[in-house]
């Protein structure tokens, strides 16, 4: 039916239809554009205090001949709704290991995060997946980190405390990206085997001028910090807010301060360059 029709049909308005269509269109363009090659990723690191590179995350873009450039924070959410996602984190994790195979040309066994959705842990191939392919490129499970939102960790909190316990168990590490921002909870911290915890943007962003924002990011480092957990500042963008990091002793910065999210050729470079 013609769009004209369903709005009259539906009653719904122009930018509504437009953006029902767009939704549409992502969602059956997603697959065949895995086998299309029309995805890339880049790797952003997370620099120490002596701005060596100790791990990176890798992030993933996808330019569409039809769509244009579709940022991740459109098209994951759609893949989030069927099997898709999983198609999407296999072939992640497989470039993921690419460029740890890569570095490690190099002398660098250095780390990558890739972000995973709640719906992928609690798969029961996932693990196996990954140490598949961690064997496939001859890695370590301690050089690959999994990024889970809070949301992601509070769908079934038991199923995914068991799936979590077996990883950590395997040496990968789990990380808590966006902390702060939803359902943050200590019960999460205690009973999860989380090795990183990602301050959210906004707490940095804030900080500088909002003293409640810089009280959130004091207490989660000195929380961190007394649990053995690492912490990562993300969205670091001004040597200020670094000063503050710095001062306060957060263990890791990520953002276009220290570098944009690079192609993997520059990511390289800029690790080689940063930890001879
Ligand atoms: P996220 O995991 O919180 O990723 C951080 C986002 O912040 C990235 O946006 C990154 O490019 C951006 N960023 C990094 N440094 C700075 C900075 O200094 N300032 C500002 N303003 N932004 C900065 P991106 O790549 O567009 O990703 C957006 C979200 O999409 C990610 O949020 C993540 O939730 C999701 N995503 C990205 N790649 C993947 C993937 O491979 N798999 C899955 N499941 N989700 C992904
Ligand atoms: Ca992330
Ligand atoms: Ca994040
Ligand atoms: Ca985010």
């Amino acid at each position: 039916i013609k769009s004209a029709e369903c709005r009259t049909i539906y009653r719904i308005s122009h930018a509504d239809y437009q953006s029902f269509e767009r939704q549409k269109n992502i969602r059956h363009a997603i697959l065949p554009a895995l086998t299309n090659n029309e995805f890339h990723v880049v790797l952003q690191p997370k620099v120490n205090a002596e701005r060596k590179v100790m791990s990176s995350e890798l992030l993933i873009r996808w330019n569409s001949p039809e769509l244009g450039a579709v940022r991740p924070d459109e098209f994951i959410p759609i893949a989030e709704i069927s099997s898709d996602i999983h198609d999407i984190t296999k072939w992640v994790l497989e470039q993921a290991c690419i460029n740890l195979a890569e570095a490690k040309k190099y002398g660098q066994n250095t780390q990558i995060a890739i972000n995973v959705s709640a719906r992928d842990i609690v798969r029961p191939v996932f693990e196996e997946t990954i140490m598949n392919m961690l064997r496939r490129y001859n890695l370590r499970p301690q050089q690959l980190i999994l990024e889970l939102t809070e949301t992601a960790l509070i769908q079934d909190l038991s199923a995914v405390s068991e799936k979590l316990k077996i990883l950590s168990d395997y040496g990968l590490k789990i990380s808590i990206d966006d902390f702060g921002t939803a359902y943050s909870s200590m019960i999460n911290l205690y009973m999860l085997p989380i090795s990183e915890l990602k301050i959210d943007r906004i707490f940095t962003l804030e900080m500088e001028k909002n003293f409640k924002a810089k009280g959130i990011v004091e207490s989660l480092l000195a929380l961190s910090k007394r649990m053995q957990i690492s912490t990562v500042a993300e969205g670091v963008e001004t040597a200020q807010q670094v000063e503050i990091l710095e001062k306060m002793g957060c263990d890791l910065m990520q953002g276009y301060y220290f570098a944009r999210p690079l192609p993997p050729e520059e990511w390289l470079a800029f690790l080689l360059k940063a930890n001879k």
